[in-house]
């Protein structure tokens, strides 16, 4: 079974993703971490974001991979090129250039070849902007999550304070809006939800809620 999650930045997809995967035991496959270790590969490259064909020559040389060390459902260690970039795909530069770097078409291609190639013949938890609508159309189960910008930069701004980084979260919630609004436009697979997703507005229900939510459409779908 794939069960779908797509929506915009900071709506609790990671978060919500991974509990899925760990409540059912099923892989989790972050697609978001995919562009995000591209668009480091490129800044570390000194590869400019406008330079499409080099961009979608290092996405097609350096395939994404993800470890699981532990053995559970959740990756320990995003790799490209050699590089263990699990930290590194987190920076504000990452977050600044990331949506240009994903409106590459042949970016994207080859991304999400990689993604259906790590989902081949297991059951997995996919998370991210196009997974409902491009990467699996059929899959099973397909949720969009949304939450108002206030609350995904409230939300923000509080897993950085976790991290030690104050942030203002007006600012936060500014930068996300910019994000999405290029998620949104872009031509090629745009952040949109699948015709067949189930929407589930989490702005004021716990993650264990929104869990129980996808849970149950799973048991519907099985
Ligand atoms: O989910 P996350 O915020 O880590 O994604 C980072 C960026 O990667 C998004 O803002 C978007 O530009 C891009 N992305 C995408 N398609 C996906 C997942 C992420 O375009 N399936």
């Amino acid at each position: 079974m794939i069960i779908a999650i797509d929506g915009p930045a900071a709506s609790g997809k990671s978060t919500v993703a991974k509990a899925v995967a760990r409540r059912l035991g099923v892989r989790h496959l972050d697609t978001g971490a995919m562009y995000r270790a591209v668009t480091w590969l490129a800044l570390e490259r000194g590869v400019s974001t406008g330079d499409a064909e080099a961009l979608a020559h290092m996405a097609e040389e350096n395939p994404v991979s993800f470890e699981y060390l532990s053995d559970g459902p959740i990756a320990d260690v995003v790799r490209i090129a050699g590089h263990d970039v699990t930290t590194a795909v987190r920076t504000p530069d990452v977050d600044a250039n990331v949506s240009a770097v994903s409106a590459v078409p042949a970016v994207r291609e080859a991304l999400v070849a990689r993604q259906r190639e790590l989902a081949d013949g297991r059951e997995v938890v996919a998370e991210g902007r196009d997974i409902g609508t491009v990467v699996f159309p059929l899959a099973e189960v397909k949720v969009f999550l949304t939450a108002s910008a206030q609350e995904r930069a409230r939300r923000r701004r509080i897993d950085l304070a976790g991290q030690g980084v104050e942030v203002d979260e007006a600012e936060v919630q500014a930068r996300l809006e910019r994000r999405d609004q290029y998620d949104s436009s872009r031509e090629v697979s745009p952040l949109a939800a699948a015709g067949d997703a189930t929407l589930l507005d989490t702005t004021g229900l716990t993650v264990e809620q929104v869990v129980d939510a996808i849970e149950a459409l799973v048991e519907e779908r099985r």
